[in-house]
């Protein structure tokens, strides 16, 4: 079955909750062992719990994805306990609302330090191990903002960071498929998770709801199959690829 994934040693950042944890799951039950990594240490041993109980060897590790030390010490981490790393989803985002107008540089700094910065990281540091085996799989999170501006028009910041994850996954799946590292990307659209019940976002998920074809919000579930096929060896094929996952949002 090749999208099974026993053997392989996998880790998700941002996996404490949302989507993160989804694919944490789902990678666990097709196969993999599953380092769940989150800034927040505490969401990150109970999502590690979850697993376990379910069988799944797991491990719990705290990481700020935008601090070069801490990504390292994540993957020296997960090579000591586990030897190698076959699969990395680098999914940790946030998100702030203001207007263009308004935006600081502070806000562009920390959403970019995230987002862009912490996927280039992690990127980096686990594709070192990938390249050196000649085998391994990236799955970046980006958003359906890289392709539409999604209403209302105040993520400027979130939103560029976004496309630029679509073309570090591009380069970087190009630059790295003849050495066995293939680097993919999943687009979510609106995903009924932590992030959109902010105060900022809440109040708009009515709006929303009327942008989507599919006439509802996506849930994590929709979404966990993506994460285990870009996984497998069932997408060796695809590199640099944008998949997007949005209810046809992206179409209307
Ligand atoms: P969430 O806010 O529910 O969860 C994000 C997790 O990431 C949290 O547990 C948080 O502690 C962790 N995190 C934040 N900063 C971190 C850092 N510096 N280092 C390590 N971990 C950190 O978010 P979510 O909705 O599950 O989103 C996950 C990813 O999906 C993000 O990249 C987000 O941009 C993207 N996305 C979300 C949606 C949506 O509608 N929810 C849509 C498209 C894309």
């Amino acid at each position: 079955d090749r999208l099974r994934l026993d053997g392989r040693v996998a880790y998700v950042t941002g996996a404490g909750q949302g989507i993160g944890r989804a694919f944490a799951h789902a990678l666990g039950e097709a196969g993999a062992k599953v380092v769940v990594v989150d800034l927040d240490g505490k969401k990150a041993e109970r999502v590690a719990q979850e697993l376990t109980l379910k069988g799944i060897q797991s491990m719990a590790l705290t990481a700020d994805v935008s601090q070069p030390q801490s990504v390292q010490g994540m993957v020296d981490a997960i090579v000591a306990k586990w030897g190698t790393i076959h699969i990395g989803c680098n999914n940790a985002g946030i998100n702030m609302n203001s207007a263009s107008e308004d935006t600081t540089l502070d806000e562009w700094d920390q959403t970019f330090g995230v987002n862009l910065r912490g996927t280039f990281i992690c990127c980096q540091a686990a594709g070192r191990v990938m390249l050196k085996q000649g085998y391994g799989k990236i799955i970046n999170t980006a958003s359906m903002a890289s392709l539409i501006v999604p209403h209302p028009q105040k993520q400027l910041a979130y939103n560029t960071s976004k496309a630029g994850v679509v073309k570090l996954t591009q380069t970087l799946g190009t630059e790295w498929i003849d050495r066995g590292v293939r680097v993919n990307c999943i687009s979510p659209g609106i995903v009924d998770t932590p992030l959109i019940h902010s105060e900022e976002l809440g109040p708009l998920v009515q709006r929303w709801l009327s942008d989507i074809p599919a006439g509802r919000l996506a849930q994590v579930t929709d979404l966990q199959a993506a994460v285990v096929y870009l996984a497998s060896d069932a997408s060796d094929y695809m590199t640099g690829h944008n998949l997007v996952i949005e209810g046809g949002q992206s179409l209307w």
